[in-house]
């Protein structure tokens, strides 16, 4: 794929870029290295106010940063905006605490003093998507570069002025020349990169192939990583919920970021009692979303981010349909330039066919009934991801039941499932493995050292 910035919404090139060569990626990785040996050094208190002016400058220049995200990838601007603030958010936690999550922790042994002390690995290669392409960035640089290491971004190649961007943020906030640099390469480069020998760990957020190849080269050299991927997020309502409250935050749910969240609710799992008002709710309320430019204030659905997407969403619809399931309101592209799809919803979907449980990304929403908890939590579960998922309910027992029975990362009662600094975020099965965000996500890429001291003689 080109590393291009082309507008989603009317489908303009507006920037094209050259991929690094080889020879700059030799520059890069060694700039890399030879920083970290300085950076390790430093010392939380001298890191921390770093961190904070990076907080200021993604706070005072938001508009602009929004911008760049929607001209991009086609998030509305205000959701653009609103990440430029929550990754303001992500540098202040970890600024203000990655010196406590990362304390010595004494332990009591035979030995005089024995405890943990968490060092810094060294450069760490992110691989990164498009959907959020100012926040999931952050949500790795934050903690690794306050733990200390230097980090490598490869982002995705439709976002790189985003990837520019985010550079210069760190160059400004004062971080030595080195400890964040983007590549701008396509995919095919990441296996060299990850081969050489001073990358020593690797985080990927994307789809379950990149994860699967990245997961299998970083493998090959005993290279740590994290992986975030996809998700089939359930949505549970069972006949207790507050049914306004769900149905509304159903569809926001279903249809943040375009429909293009890896945590979007994508499986509506409703209880039969109350199965037909929901529908009924739900329905109108998708069909009257406002779809149109993401620069106007008003559009609450912009375009997908290419036109593969449209494609692939397109392809999932039909595919849905042709083992029997109706579509209710929606269903296909929208004749206009720029990546738009109605938002959809289908109903009647076979349980037995992989669209059922398959990753949709985009507004398109699948209803089942269920005669009661037994079914939903049975249909919740029968996906390969486990990434997060949401139940509505007021009755303190079936809350019970989904904590414990509910396979993933997360689970949200009453609400929809998102991220939040001081809570870890990630996956079970398919989803991938490790945390971001968190006492967790810090302790990803660091050495757990054990030291043990004895009597002096
Ligand atoms: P993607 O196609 O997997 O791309 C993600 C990143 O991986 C891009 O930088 C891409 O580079 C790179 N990449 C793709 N194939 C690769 C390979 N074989 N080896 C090395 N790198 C490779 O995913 P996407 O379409 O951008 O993002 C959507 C996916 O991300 C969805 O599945 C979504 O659920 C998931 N996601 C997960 C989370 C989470 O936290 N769990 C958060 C957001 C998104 P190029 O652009 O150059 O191809």
């Amino acid at each position: 794929m080109a590393i291009a910035s082309i507008n989603p919404a009317t489908g303009e090139t507006l920037k094209t870029f050259n991929a690094l060569s080889a020879e700059e990626i030799e520059g890069k990785l060694q700039l890399a290295a030879d920083t970290f040996r300085t950076y390790s050094r430093t010392t939380f208190a001298e890191r921390k106010p770093l961190m904070m002016r990076a907080a200021e400058i993604l706070e005072t220049k938001k508009h602009d940063f929004g911008k760049i995200m929607t001209l991009e990838m086609g998030k509305p601007l205000k959701a653009a905006i609103a990440e430029a603030e929550k990754c303001a958010s992500v540098c202040r936690y970890y600024a203000e605490n990655a010196e406590r999550h990362l304390a010595d922790e004494i332990i009591e042994t035979n030995a005089k003093k024995s405890y943990v002390h968490f060092q810094p690995l060294g450069p760490v290669l992110a691989v990164m998507p498009w959907n959020f392409p100012f926040w999931q960035v952050f949500r790795f640089a934050a903690p690794a570069l306050m733990a200390g290491n230097v980090g490598l971004l490869k982002h995705a190649s439709n976002v790189p002025q985003c990837a520019l961007a985010i550079e210069e943020i760190f160059t400004t906030a004062g971080f030595p020349n080195g400890a964040f640099q983007t590549l701008l390469i396509g995919s095919n480069a990441v296996e060299g990169i990850l081969n050489d020998r001073r990358v020593v760990a690797a985080t990927l957020t994307g789809s379950e192939p990149a994860g699967r190849s990245v997961a299998a080269t970083a493998g090959k050299q005993i290279k740590k990583t994290v992986l975030e991927l996809g998700g089939s997020d359930p949505f549970i309502v069972m006949p207790s919920a507050n049914l306004a409250d769900a149905v509304m935050t159903a569809v926001k749910a279903r249809t943040i970021n375009n429909g293009q969240s890896c945590i979007a609710a994508k499986r509506f799992i409703v209880a039969a009692e109350i199965y037909d008002e929901f529908e009924k709710r739900f329905v109108d309320e998708m069909h009257a979303l406002r779809i149109g430019d993401p620069m106007e204030d008003s559009t609450e659905i912009g375009p997908l981010a290419t036109p593969q997407i449209v494609d692939d969403l397109d392809a999932q619809v039909k595919k849905a349909v042709a083992s029997g399931a109706r579509v209710l309101t929606g269903g296909a592209k929208i004749d206009r330039p720029g990546n738009f799809f109605e938002p959809t919803v289908l109903v009647d979907i076979d349980i037995n066919t992989p669209v059922s449980c398959e990753e949709i990304f985009g507004p398109v929403a699948m209803l089942f009934r269920v005669s009661g908890i037994e079914e939903a939590i049975e249909i919740a579960n029968a996906t390969p991801f486990g990434l997060g998922s949401a139940a509505w309910t007021n009755d303190a027992a079936e809350q019970t039941r989904f904590i414990d029975e509910l396979e993933a990362g997360a689970v949200f009662i009453n609400g929809m499932v998102s991220s939040d600094p001081r809570l870890p975020f990630g996956g079970v099965k398919n989803s991938g493995y490790g945390r971001e965000l968190a006492e967790f996500g810090i302790r990803e890429f660091v050495n757990i050292k054990t030291v043990w001291i004895g009597a002096a003689d």
